[in-house]
């Protein structure tokens, strides 16, 4: 692993090559590890994107240097964006539907980026389209649209997996991680299957989400707090691809929340909701790897942990469930 001792020209050099560790909550004999991504200059898994998606976008001349990048976005994505966005010679303006964390929209307005507001209950699918709107209303600018943009998949292809890959000396049994446009999933799924095709890939998503529909299945759409992943429309998501999962596992924001907590007062892991439900979801199939129920090529179990629980403490993520805004 890269250990940054060296003088670096930029912050994007020091996105990825983040540590992986043990969670220690996981059986013995089949061991789950988490790839921290919190430890990314944004703090979250999407500055992968953020850079790989401007730097080839730019390369391919989809917009010049001085253009405006547009993204409708709930948080991360944005500050991903803004992050790589100023030291690439670009504006960035963000479509945010209001019920996304404070925080995070502190954070985007701080790296220079300009933040519009749709109303919560129009939901991520007005987002797109006010984005859209916005990018035409403009001179030089482009919606890298991350829930169809193969470069999103692509940017975890070409960093996530192989840096997972590498730590664990190719021993990587089952992949399993949370949707939210299954950016990250798809693009680990994909380099573990070609270097294996038995390779177990496990997508996570909350009680109430509609990943499911994907394999067919008949879904309650609901409410849910855990924050960043899951859909209520899967028409708009063209990276998630159901012939490379085995399976779509589901977890209520309750046992998301004790968890959340868990992970901290035991692990010291200041990790948000996703992580904590692709915690709960990555030692379900550690269980049933030791058990036989699951045939993984190796035992090795990996998760993401996606983002701080500190972008949420104004949403009371460590106070009781109830209080939990969500
Ligand atoms: N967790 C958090 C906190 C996120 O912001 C996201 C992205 N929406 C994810 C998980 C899911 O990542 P992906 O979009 O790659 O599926």
């Amino acid at each position: 692993m890269t250990t940054h001792r060296e003088p670096l020209s930029s912050v994007l050099e020091t996105i990825g090559e983040t540590p992986l560790v043990r969670v220690h909550d996981s059986p013995d004999a089949v061991p789950v590890y988490a790839k921290l991504e919190t430890f990314n200059p944004g703090a979250s898994v999407k500055d992968r994107i953020g850079k790989h998606m401007l730097e080839r976008m730019l390369e391919r001349g989809d917009v010049g240097e001085g253009g405006t990048v547009v993204e409708p976005t709930a948080g991360n994505t944005g500050i991903g964006i803004a992050v790589a966005a100023k030291q690439l010679g670009l504006d960035a303006v963000f479509v945010v539907p209001e019920r996304f964390s404070v925080e995070k929209q502190q954070l985007m307005r701080a790296l220079g980026a300009e933040v519009v507001n749709t109303p919560s209950e129009d939901g991520m699918g007005f987002a797109i389209d006010r984005a859209h709107e916005i990018a035409d209303e403009l001179d030089d600018a482009v919606v890298p649209q991350q829930f169809s943009n193969p470069l999103n998949a692509e940017a975890h292809y070409e960093t996530t997996a192989p840096e997972i890959d590498e730590a664990l000396d190719g021993e990587v049994g089952a992949v399993v991680a949370g949707v939210g446009t299954g950016g990250t999933l798809m693009g680990t799924a994909r380099y573990f299957r070609e270097r294996d095709p038995d390779t177990c890939v496990v997508a996570v998503e909350p009680e109430g989400s509609a990943y499911r529909e994907f394999l067919g299945e008949e879904v309650d759409h609901g409410a849910y707090k855990t924050e960043g992943i899951g859909t209520h429309d899967i028409s708009r998501n063209e990276l998630f691809d159901p012939d490379l999962v085995d399976d779509i596992l589901t977890v209520p924001d309750r046992a998301v929340h004790e968890e959340m907590g868990r992970l901290a007062a035991e692990e010291g892991q200041l990790v948000a909701s996703s992580a904590a439900a692709n915690a709960i979801a990555a030692k379900r199939v550690a269980r049933e790897v030791r058990d036989g129920d699951i045939d993984a090529p190796h035992d090795a179990v990996v998760t993401i942990f996606c983002d701080s629980s500190e972008r949420y403490l104004s949403k009371g993520v460590y106070r009781s469930f109830e209080e939990w805004e969500g």
